[in-house]
């Protein structure tokens, strides 16, 4: 009915003009010179073996250095990807990401790739087109992927069918969060899932939470390997965690305990 109408398009009004508040064209604005003078910066966390915590490689995540201290990407990447920016420091952290895996010797590396960027038509041809800038061998690169970006599962399938046959490989991130179905999930052409860090952080409790925690990474972990993918755990704090998580055979493991984010050491 009308009114109903009228309420939503009311309240649809004001979602929008929330986005445009103040304080969000400041930080649009502010970010967009953060690209240009250079103030945004790739850190890099460590991912280890769960079986004898061998460095393996490393996810790159981007940082603002901003004058007044760091911002935290939680703070601007959903603002990047309403206005569109995270194109553009989607593509600066690949480039910087495939150049520092070719030229500094820190193993494989994992770039975030938002969803924005992976509906841009031509997305995989610009992934190859820094592969051949870069050099880099494509093998060392791992593109992660949240559930949420592969809503349109044919496109999606489609579109990490072209990424995978560069030779990158591909990791579902966050992996247990979204609402995918397995069926469409178990066909797509993915290497790595990501248990997401709110599985990890119950892990080693005691109690009912902790148990709960470590049977559900269990099944994830049983679920990969009948997709015949490899695991990564996010945010592992605690030997307990690591110990635990090794017990039931995830891959690789990542978090605090192993390394927090970090620039890579100047060069001279
Ligand atoms: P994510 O991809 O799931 O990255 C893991 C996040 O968990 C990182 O937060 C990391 O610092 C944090 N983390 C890792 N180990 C631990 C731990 O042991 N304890 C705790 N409490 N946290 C841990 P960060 O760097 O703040 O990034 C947050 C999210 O922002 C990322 O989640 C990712 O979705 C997004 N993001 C970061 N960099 C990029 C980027 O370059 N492009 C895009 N599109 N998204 C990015
Ligand atoms: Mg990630
Ligand atoms: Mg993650
Ligand atoms: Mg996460």
């Amino acid at each position: 009915n009308r009114a109903k109408q009228a309420g939503y398009s009311y309240a649809y009004f004001n979602v929008a003009h929330d986005r445009r508040n103040p304080h969000d064209i400041e930080k649009t604005a502010a970010l967009h010179h953060a690209i240009e003078r250079g103030e945004l910066q790739v850190y890099y966390q460590p991912v280890v073996t769960a079986s004898d915590h061998r460095l393996i490689g490393h996810e790159a995540l981007v940082r603002w250095n901003r004058p007044g201290g760091m911002v935290s990407p939680a703070e601007f990447i959903p603002l990047a990807e309403a206005t569109g920016q995270i194109l553009n420091i989607g593509a600066f952290v690949l480039r910087q990401a495939a150049l520092d895996a070719h030229t500094r010797r820190i193993g494989r590396v994992s770039v975030n790739v938002s969803a924005r960027e992976f509906e841009q038509p031509g997305y995989a041809e610009q992934v190859r087109a820094v592969l051949e800038e870069t050099g880099v061998d494509p093998d060392l690169l791992v593109l992660e992927i949240t559930e949420s970006s592969l809503l349109n599962a044919e496109r999606a399938g489609a579109v990490l069918n072209d990424l995978r046959s560069l030779g990158v490989r591909l990791a579902l991130d966050d992996f247990g969060t979204g609402y995918s179905s397995l069926g469409a999930m178990s066909s797509l052409p993915v290497q790595i899932l990501k248990i997401d860090r709110s599985f990890t952080r119950d892990l080693g409790r005691e109690g009912p939470a902790g148990t709960r925690a470590l049977e559900v990474i269990r099944a994830i972990v049983t679920l990969a390997g009948a997709m015949e993918v490899l695991t990564v755990a996010e945010g592992v704090e605690t030997p307990l965690q690591a110990a635990l998580l090794r017990e039931v055979r995830c891959t690789f493991l990542q978090g605090f305990l192993f390394g927090r984010p970090a620039p890579l050491p100047a060069l001279d």
